[in-house]
């Protein structure tokens, strides 16, 4: 992020415009909406910007911007839509120690301006660092679409009612309470009663939520997927809207945790590999001491959380402290790694029963039925499976499996940097460690890339 969004006090600061045709203009709209004092400095200012001035909205200045006409002025925007001239203002209103937006010249600009969704108090700011205008233009029709005309006052009247609803405790109670207001008690009033009816709406719930009894805890065991934000659960992602407090895998991708309420608590238990980890007995005890003291736990596990997720240690310890529960399933990484390879795991004629296994258990390397796992068009999903690839190799080869059997390796199922590792059982050490992956793998036995399968004949024939 090259350009941090903030929202800047311009009340009674300084803001000046240099420029009056139609780059100052645009600019112009916006800057009035705030509280600064605005000086245009143009020699030829168009009619809006006299019309402006005569009301006392702005001060026009008809002249060229000149040294120390940005003196104390926060912002200054070089608007003339003439390069040399922009270029000139730039470097005055620099020297005057204001920050310097160059329309359009991104490189020369200190700061840039959003496009705006204006629900005063509430406002949107969407930027694209300057990449993509047309995209922020079609993100703030979205947004302007979602958010109803009345939020702004809606929201002015919430503002005078902060400091009354600071009976409530901070966090969840207070959150459930203006949770309500917003999106219930709220608009209705104001579609039934108007502004007056909004006022004492919110009166009445605040009574109501100071009266009502303390809210129970409770855990929501939720996969996150294998990576892909899109692919959540509805559930999942209603879920990390409310949550108080979200425990983590290492394996929950950045984009999914962006996604988690901003106030909610994010604690991170990742595990890797046979590295250091939070223990189970901590992480069974963070979810309890959370929940027991009335939170919202998500404890949020990549993949699905009943496969090689550890759930049934952690669902024993919630029942044996009687905390409600519910599990919230997520899209396993074999599901996302069979769509790369844009094949199924099951298939009419090839295997009629899909293994998942794991390359490594409590014991270590961990041992299966080799024998069946050795035979011709058996598929076979395989966890945390790198580690133990010579392992893996050496007993399903030692069981009778043809060494040309294919195994894919897929890295970063569904992720931006997903890679597709194709290997066979003869070569599969020799692949992995050549191909070095540093994200999460899972091994495809018995599968490969659709298109690399249509170009083996004989492997079409021996699956039929
Ligand atoms: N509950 C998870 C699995 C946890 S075990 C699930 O249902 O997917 C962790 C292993 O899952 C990793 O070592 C890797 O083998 C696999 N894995 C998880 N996410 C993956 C991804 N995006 N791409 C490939 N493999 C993944």
């Amino acid at each position: 992020m090259r350009h941090f969004p903030i929202f800047l006090d311009l009340r009674g600061r300084r803001v000046v415009v240099a420029g009056g045709g139609d780059a100052a203009l645009a600019k112009l709209r916006l800057i009035l909406k705030s509280e600064a004092q605005v000086t245009v400095f143009a020699t030829n200012p168009a009619p809006e910007i006299i019309t402006w001035d005569g009301e006392r909205k702005l001060r026009l200045v008809k002249r060229a911007f000149a040294p120390g006409d940005a003196l104390c002025a926060s912002l200054a925007y070089a608007a003339n839509e003439d390069d040399a001239e922009d270029t000139r203002v730039a470097a005055l209103a620099r020297a005057d120690g204001a920050l310097v937006n160059v329309v359009d010249n991104l490189e020369a600009s200190a700061f840039i301006t959003p496009a705006i969704v204006d629900r005063d108090p509430v406002t949107v700011a969407i930027g694209t660092e300057g990449a993509a205008p047309v995209l922020a233009r079609a993100i703030k029709a979205d947004i302007e679409a979602a958010l109803p005309p009345t939020l702004g006052l809606l929201a002015r009247i919430g503002q005078g009612f902060r400091k009354a609803a600071e009976v409530l405790p901070m966090g969840r109670k207070r959150r459930d309470f203006w949770s309500e207001y917003y999106f219930n008690a709220g608009p209705e009033a104001l579609a039934t009663k108007g502004k007056l009816g909004v006022e004492l709406a919110l009166a009445d719930l605040l009574i109501q939520h100071i009266d009502a009894a303390p809210t129970q805890g409770r855990v929501d065991l939720v996969g996150a997927g294998p990576g892909d934000p899109e692919l959540l659960t509805l559930k999942a992602r209603k879920l990390l809207d409310k949550a108080d407090v979200v425990i983590h895998d290492r394996l929950v991708s950045s984009e999914i945790l962006e996604l988690i309420r901003r106030e909610a608590r994010l604690i991170d238990v990742g595990k890797k590999g046979f590295g250091a980890s939070a223990k189970q007995e901590d992480i069974c005890a963070l979810m309890i001491e959370h929940a027991a003291s009335g939170a919202h736990v998500v404890r949020l596990k990549s993949g699905d959380p009943g496969v090689y997720g550890r759930l049934d240690e952690e669902i024993d310890a919630l029942e044996a402290a009687q905390i409600t529960y519910a599990i919230v399933p997520g899209i396993t990484a074999a599901n996302a790694a069979a769509a790369h390879l844009g094949q199924s795991l099951t298939k009419r004629g090839r295997n009629g029963a899909v293994r998942f296994l794991t390359g490594h258990d409590v014991k270590g390397f961990a041992e299966h039925d080799w024998r069946n796992l050795a035979k011709p068009g058996e598929v076979a999903a395989i966890y945390m499976g790198t580690k133990g690839a010579r392992f893996l190799q050496g007993r399903l080869l030692m069981h009778g499996a043809a060494p040309d059997t294919p195994i894919t390796a897929v890295e970063n199922a569904s992720r931006p940097d997903a890679r597709i590792i194709g290997s066979t059982l003869s070569r599969l050490p020799a692949d992995l460690s050549a191909a070095g992956p540093d994200g999460p793998v899972i091994l495809m036995l018995g599968l490969l890339p659709r298109a690399a399968e249509a170009a083996v004949p004989h492997l079409n024939e021996e699956f039929a």
